[in-house]
Parts: structure tokens; C-alpha cells; sequence
């Protein structure tokens, strides 16, 4: 499948399929990225041993001066450090203003790499080639970003790729957990903007076992589909993309309360779903009880309550930090309807009362 997707600023393709990667010689070529351009791949240690070779030697083929640079894998890699030393590898290759930085990986090699491209002598460009469901998400937008210990993606740019190359066959590799967390941004997705979606997801993925084939295939078309017509409508969060962080205001101090890597992005964002709900509950009156969201998210071996170690008001205080709030004020994407959110500033002592009912 070939698609557009299209920003304010920017149209990209986006290639999807099994063996998309093979097409990316000629994708480049219609891009004005003419053979002998320089290549700059960054990937991890977990994907480079499965997928470097291939398709460095697809370009290599081509006659594109290809480089790579390996970060390790996991959260913890989207650090300021390994930003730092994947510009030094970029510079000491001799990468210019014409050459093209290639993110293979996950949303943790695809943030970080595009905010290299994004910062590399002011800004180069980079294509997308997301390796695990969850980067169907942050493959597709150009937001990218790296984590400060303080708070989760606080230093980061947009910056749109040139394009995405989804090769599917890449996801046979990917392990369950992962499966999971990607499983999570599929589910937001549904949640926030497509009722017709959310039910198919519930008929027809009783269990992670149902997550392959051609309903993987539909599950990652109407996740770009979602994320890409947000995006068409707000790149740059000025209005509906905030709700792509349903979820996320909890999740993210999750994932920064408890080191980067202890839950996987798509467990804190599961549990923070459910506490986005649990909090629409209260602040609207209504009940989503038939719906058992908790029991549904628990089938796929989500996480579904706060971890007994965290802290309620040290998670209020991270919160508080999140780029939604202004001058302190929480923000948070609420359920009005499944398929329907807004954004909702909340006052701290309802948050601090909620968030001790929920860890109960
Ligand atoms: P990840 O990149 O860490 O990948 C998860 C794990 O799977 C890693 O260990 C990785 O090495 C491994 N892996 C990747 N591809 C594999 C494959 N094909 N086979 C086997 N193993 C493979 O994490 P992720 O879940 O892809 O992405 C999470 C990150 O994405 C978070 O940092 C999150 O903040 C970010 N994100 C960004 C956006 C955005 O709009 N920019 C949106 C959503 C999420
Ligand atoms: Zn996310």
C-alpha cells in the first residue's frame, strides 16, 4: 500500500507492506535522492543484528554511500548522550546537508534520530522505517524527541521524514511484550476518534494471539489512518492533536516516575487510558462501566492499576510538568463518548483525590 500523508507543511509517502524495505532504492530516487547520496542509518542493538545487513545492502546495491550507527535498545536509549553520540558519528562521516539520516528501528530510534536529523546542521532530512507496531504511531507526524530525567520527551522538535517504509515482514521478530505495547496506541486510537473501529477491535481481538495476519494488517491501516488525519488537521498541536495523548498525561509520568524502560511506553499508556477514563467517570458523572475497559485491557496482560510503589503526589507533581499544562494547570484528553475525547484542565486536589481512589 502507498499513501500520503499530508501536513500543513509537508506530503509524504508511506509505503506499507511486506517488503517495502526492497522498494526504498527506488523511493529515494523519486525523492531526488540520487545514487552516491550518503545514508545514514541508526537503528538498535536488538533490530541491527536482525534487519541491518538486508537493507544496508539494498542500498548498498544502489550505490548509496551507506553508514550506520547502533544505539542500544530500549527507553533508556532516548537520552541526550546517545543524541550526542550519534552527532558525533554524523559528523565524523562526513554527513552534509544533502545527505539523508535513516531511522530503522522502533519509536525510540525513530524519535531520537529524527531529532538528530532534526538538529544536524539545523535540520536534514530522514525517512521513517518503523520495526514494531507502536511506531505505526510515532513513525507517522514528525514529532521527535528525546527524554530528559525530569520529564519524558521535554527536548525534541517537529520535524516530518521524507518518508515511511513500513515493511511488515519486520514484525514477525518482535517479541509479545512488545506486540503489546504497540497493541496500546492501536487501542487509543480507537478510543479517541472511531467507535465503528473500537467495536471491531473488541469482536474481533479477544486475545494478543489474534494480532497477526491480515487483522494486524487492518489494525496498523487504521492506526495510521487515525494518527495521520489528526495530524492533517493540527501538526503542530495547536488543537486535536493533543488528543493523541489520551493516556499519555499519566503515562508519561509513569514512565519518568519509574526509570525510562520499567514499564513499556504502551503499559504506562494502558494504565493511563484507564485512569483518563476513570477521571472522565468522575468529572462528567457518567459511567463507562459496561463497557469493562479494566477487564478488556487485562485480557491482553495489561498492567491496569498503578504500580504499589509509586507515589500519588510525586506523579501529580510529574503531571504538572507535562507539555499539555500551562502555568501549572493539569490538562488531560477525557472520554466523552468511546470515539469521542477533549481536553479538560483539571484543578490539583481532584487529580491528588483521584489518583489515591484509583491506586486503591
Ligand atoms: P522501542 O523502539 O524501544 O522498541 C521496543 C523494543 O523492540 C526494543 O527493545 C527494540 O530493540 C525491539 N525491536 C524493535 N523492532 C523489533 C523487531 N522487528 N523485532 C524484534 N525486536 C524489535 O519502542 P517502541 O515501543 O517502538 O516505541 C516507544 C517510543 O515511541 C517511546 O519513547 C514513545 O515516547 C515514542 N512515541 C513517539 C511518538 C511520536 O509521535 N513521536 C508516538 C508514540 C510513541
Ligand atoms: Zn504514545
Amino acid at each position: 500500500i502507498e499513501w500520503m500523508i499530508e501536513t500543513a507543511t509537508k506530503r509524504y509517502p508511506l509505503l506499507l507492506g511486506d517488503g517495502a524495505a526492497r522498494e526504498l532504492p527506488s523511493l529515494l530516487r523519486s525523492l531526488a535522492c540520487p545514487p552516491g547520496t550518503k545514508l545514514f542509518i541508526i537503528t538498535d542493538d536488538t533490530v541491527a543484528p536482525l534487519y541491518l545487513d538486508e537493507v544496508r545492502a539494498t542500498l548498498a546495491a544502489a550505490e548509496y554511500d551507506v553508514y550506520a550507527y547502533i544505539i542500544p535498545s530500549g527507553e533508556a536509549a532516548k537520552s541526550f548522550d546517545n543524541y550526542y553520540a550519534c552527532q558525533t558519528a554524523a559528523i565524523k562521516c562526513g554527513l552534509d546537508r544533502r545527505s539523508v539520516i535513516v531511522a530503522l528501528g522502533g519509536g525510540v530510534v525513530g524519535d531520537l534520530a529524527g531529532f538528530v536529523a532534526a538538529t544536524y546542521m539545523r535540520g536534514i532530512r530522514y525517512i521513517q522505517m518503523p520495526t514494531t507496531l507502536l511506531a505505526h504511531d510515532s513513525a507517522v507526524g514528525g514529532k521527535v524527541a528525546i527524554n530528559h530525567p525530569l520529564g519524558k520527551n521535554m527536548i525534541g522538535a517537529f520535524h516530518q521524514p521524507e518518508a515511511v517504509v513500513y515493511d511488515t515482514s519486520f514484525l514477525r521478530t518482535l517479541p509479545e511484550r512488545e506486540l503489546r505495547s504497540g497493541f496500546a496506541e492501536v487501542i487509543k486510537h480507537a478510543l479517541i476518534r472511531d467507535r465503528r473501529f473500537y467495536d471491531w477491535l473488541r469482536a474481533e481481538i479477544k486475545t494478543l494471539a489474534d494480532l497477526r495476519g491480515e487483522k494486524l494488517a487492518y489494525c496498523i491501516e487504521k492506526g495510521i489512518d487515525i494518527k495521520a488525519s489528526v495530524v492533517r488537521e493540527d501538526e503542530k498541536e495547536t488543537g486535536v492533536r493533543a488528543h493523541l495523548n489520551f493516556g499519555h498525561t499519566l503515562g508519561h509520568a509513569l514512565e519518568s516516575e519509574l526509570g525510562y524502560g520499567a514499564l513499556t511506553h504502551g503499559e504506562a499508556v494502558a494504565v493511563g487510558m484507564l485512569f483518563a477514563v476513570f477521571v472522565s467517570e468522575r468529572f462528567y458523572g457518567r459511567s463507562f462501566a459496561e463497557h469493562r475497559l479494566a477487564d478488556w485491557f487485562a485480557g491482553y496482560g495489561f498492567p491496569v492499576s498503578l504500580p504499589a510503589a509509586v507515589q500519588t503526589r510525586r506523579l501529580l507533581e510529574k503531571m504538572k510538568g507535562d507539555k499539555k499544562a500551562y502555568a501549572g494547570t493539569v490538562r488531560m484528553v477525557l472520554l466523552c463518548e468511546i470515539g469521542d475525547v477533549e481536553v479538560v484542565e483539571l484543578e490539583d486536589d481532584n487529580l491528588l483525590t483521584w489518583l489515591d481512589e484509583f491506586s486503591r
